[in-house]
């Protein structure tokens, strides 16, 4: 049977730097064994116990990959959109690729990145297990979680 395991979490960079953190909002839950969240972070989780709390660092290698420069693409201005380009904006170049991101903007050419937002980026963890329970027929039929940190419908 799979579990439903729901825990609250920090992420910071290397620096210090929070990137998200689950305080004060809604816990995240996730059913073990369907590639819900990082495989890394599933392992961990699905070894702690109700209450256990950790601190976990990860390599890109273990989160969300190397930034790999492949996937940077630098296009003339004219190949875009006509609209205001901005830094940070995004645009999807199909329905299977990653958003790319804009990184570099001068007046002829757009720099494009297609990692994701967090490659190459050392990852750091605070982890607090809340709870562990059997997952419902209904929730493995869904893929998805009900109730705190999933699906409410
Ligand atoms: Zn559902």
């Amino acid at each position: 049977m799979a579990r439903v395991i729901t825990f609250h979490y920090s992420m910071s960079d290397s620096s210090g730097n929070l990137i998200y953190s689950s305080e004060g909002k809604e816990p995240l839950a996730f059913i073990e064994g369907i590639g819900q969240i990082l495989p890394s972070l599933e392992a961990e989780l699905g070894s702690m116990n109700q209450g256990d709390k950790k601190h976990l660092e990860l390599a890109p290698e273990q989160a969300f990959g190397p930034h790999d420069v492949n996937k940077v693409l630098e296009v003339p201005r004219e190949q875009l959109p006509p609209q205001e380009i901005s830094m940070g904006d995004q645009f999807q170049a199909g329905p299977d690729n990653p958003p790319l991101t804009v990184t570099k903007l001068t007046d002829t050419h757009v720099t494009l990145d297609g990692n994701h937002p967090l490659a190459g980026v050392d990852l750091t963890f605070e982890l607090e297990l809340l709870d562990v329970r059997e997952a419902t027929e209904e929730e493995l039929e869904h893929g998805h979680v009900h109730g705190a940190g999933g699906h409410h419908h």
